[in-house]
């Protein structure tokens, strides 16, 4: 339907509850009988295959996917609802996607990473949050200090990361954290 497409974002660092307000979102708009597609990078496997997975233990059916680009194969005109978790995960070019599906008239709900373990801005999120109607950033807790946590602490065998360390490393014994602006530590 032409004039009713937006895009909404949830943005925020690990463990705000992005993934568990996307389920929110969606089993709403199952209970208003509207038709939902959800989607995920191929690449993000923990827990669930095919599904969105919060840490709290909720999942919700997903279709994993590697280039954002067969989103929009995957999506028919009947679909009302079109839900993407850890957007600044995708290969290809999901804001064009995004537009597109909105264009179309359909609503587009977007969860990701607004900042990598440095702090600096993360993929395609900040753009989708320049061009969406809707913009929700959650905070996690602080692990060390209990305040408000807009930042993801990145730990290599314990210690934080150094800054130069790439953003997405296979096989290294590495942890993520919630901290504080405070708490959180780059080693330059
Ligand atoms: P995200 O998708 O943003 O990583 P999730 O929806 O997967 O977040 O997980 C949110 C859940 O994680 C919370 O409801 C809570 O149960 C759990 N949790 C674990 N550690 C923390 C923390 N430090 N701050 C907030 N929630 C946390
Ligand atoms: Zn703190």
């Amino acid at each position: 339907m032409k004039g009713s497409g937006w895009i909404e974002i949830i943005c925020g660092g690990m463990f705000s509850g992005k993934s568990e307000e996307l389920i929110r979102r969606i089993r709403r708009a199952e209970i208003a009988k509207l038709k939902v597609k959800a989607f995920k990078p191929a690449i993000d496997d923990r827990y669930h295959e095919q599904a969105i997975a919060s840490h709290n233990g909720r999942i919700a059916d997903a279709i994993a996917i590697k280039d954002a680009a067969d989103i929009l194969n995957q999506v028919d005109c009947d679909t009302d609802v079109v839900a993407i978790d850890e957007v600044q995960f995708f290969q290809g070019d999901i804001v064009t996607v995004c537009q597109k599906l909105a264009d179309q008239g359909k609503r587009v709900i977007c969860a990701g990473l607004d900042q990598d373990f440095r702090g600096y801005a993360f993929g395609a999120t900040p753009t989708l949050l320049a061009i969406a109607e809707y913009v929700t950033k959650l905070q996690a807790i602080c692990v060390v200090c209990g305040g408000e946590a807009s930042r993801t602490q990145r730990l290599i065998n314990g210690k934080p990361a150094h800054d130069r360390d790439p953003v997405i490393q296979v096989g290294a014994a590495e942890q993520y954290e919630a901290r504080c602006r405070q708490c959180h530590e780059v080693v330059l």
